[in-house]
């Protein structure tokens, strides 16, 4: 049987992590792997996931079976964090996932039941693990035009028109916020529009949330998903936990399912339910239970989001300061967007050779499609890529 399988094609990001660790120059700068990383390069436990780990040790008294869906408690919190008061809790069928990727797989395996025949409309480009699960689910998937090119912001007419070709009861999938890899969002007013147009074409929107409060702050970064649960009919959201509160190896997730009608959200949790059971029974309970004793306890709650916003402010900051070591060098407003792209990541719009030069001459390592991981700076990194960049003829 095994001498049937075909070798997977590496994963990119893995190969550019051995790459830069085999380069011997001390000024090397590693913007590839999508984690947060502070100035000191490190990936740290936030102070109440850690507090809230304690806390945990000594009230927990049984590692038994959740729910299958997982529990509860951590439902609601995090239907509040995300959708606020935009529905109300029983209009949302949720499961605990292993990380937004396993929402994201079930919220899939739920449409590939309900309607399979239904087109999955992705943004070009999007999170490669969007088309390579509906590739290996088998499911039709279609490209609408998201990023522009020249402006580095994005297309939204490109992205209307696109949609339009959709037929009713297709999926859209849209980034809540800090779209992977372009860094490049839908502002306020466009996702009102986009709202309205889902709703005139019966179109379901399928909402991935990985980077809530790496933008312009948690609820500034829900505003999108917040207006659609307001306003259409029905949607899914696949929501993770790994950056918002560093806990990626945990595997927190959530899959919510939200209706208008109320009397479908049985249907919907007994379906999550089902599922989650189908594939691996009972979900990852830890990092769902530190979360919920983050959000429901004010002291931790307020820590949290105290250095949840240092985190985000910090990107913002490196983001201001790499344009504006870019409009001294190059004297123009070229680079301008990078201030004005939100989350973790920048698509730079540099072409494969220039992001090979890159690497060559300064040692900057980043993903081919010349995506940066913001993150990956400090004040030491920002003039060195900023001369790379300029050195690349980007
Ligand atoms: N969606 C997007 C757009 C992402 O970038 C990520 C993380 N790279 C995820 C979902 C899911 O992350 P995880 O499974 O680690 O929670």
């Amino acid at each position: 049987m095994f001498e049937t399988l075909k070798a997977q094609p590496a994963d990119k990001i893995l190969s550019l992590m051995a790459a830069y660790r085999a380069d011997p120059r001390d000024d090397k700068v590693d913007l590839g792997v999508g984690v947060y990383k502070n100035a000191d390069g490190q990936t740290p436990i936030m102070r109440a996931v850690k507090a809230a780990e304690k806390k945990l040790w000594e009230v927990e008294d049984t590692k038994s079976y959740t729910g299958l869906a997982g529990d509860t408690g951590y439902h609601d919190v995090m239907r509040n964090l995300i959708l606020g008061d935009a529905v109300s809790p029983d209009q949302v069928a949720a499961a605990a996932t292993p990380g937004g990727t396993g929402a994201i797989r079930q919220g899939l395996e739920l449409i590939k039941m309900a309607s399979p025949q239904a087109t999955i409309w992705l943004s070009a480009p999007t999170w490669p693990n969007h088309p390579s699960i509906i590739k290996y689910l088998g499911m039709p998937m279609a490209e609408y035009r998201y990023f522009d090119a020249d402006t580095r912001g994005v297309d939204f007419g490109g992205m209307l028109t696109d949609l339009d070709q959709a037929k009713a009861g297709d999926i859209v999938l849209l980034h809540g916020c800090c779209h992977n890899p372009t860094g490049a969002n839908l502002t306020a007013s466009q996702w009102q529009e986009v709202a309205d147009f889902l709703k005139a074409k019966q179109l379901i929107p399928f909402v991935d949330i990985a980077y809530q409060g790496f933008g312009d702050g948690l609820d500034a970064d829900a505003f999108g998903v917040r207006h659609l649960a307001k306003t259409q009919p029905e949607m899914l959201v696949a929501a993770s936990c790994s950056k918002n509160f560093g806990i990626y190896r945990e595997r927190a997730g959530v899959l919510m399912a939200i209706s208008q009608d109320p009397a479908k959200t049985a249907l919907n949790q007994g379906t999550v339910a089902f599922l989650n059971r189908q594939n691996f029974s009972f979900p990852p309970d830890h990092g769902a239970r530190l979360v919920t004793l983050v959000l429901n306890d004010a002291e931790l709650r307020t820590d949290w989001l105290n250095e949840l916003e240092d985190i985000r402010t910090g990107m913002l900051g490196l983001r201001q300061q790499l344009s504006d070591a870019l409009r001294k060098r190059t004297n123009s407003d070229k680079f301008d967007f990078i201030a004005q792209h939100r989350g973790m990541f920048s698509r730079l719009g540099a072409t494969e050779a220039q992001v090979e030069a890159m690497r060559e001459s300064h040692g900057i390592y980043m993903v081919s499609d010349s995506r940066l991981n913001i993150a990956g700076l400090n004040a030491q990194s920002v003039p060195i890529l900023a001369d790379a960049i300029v050195a690349a003829g980007v």
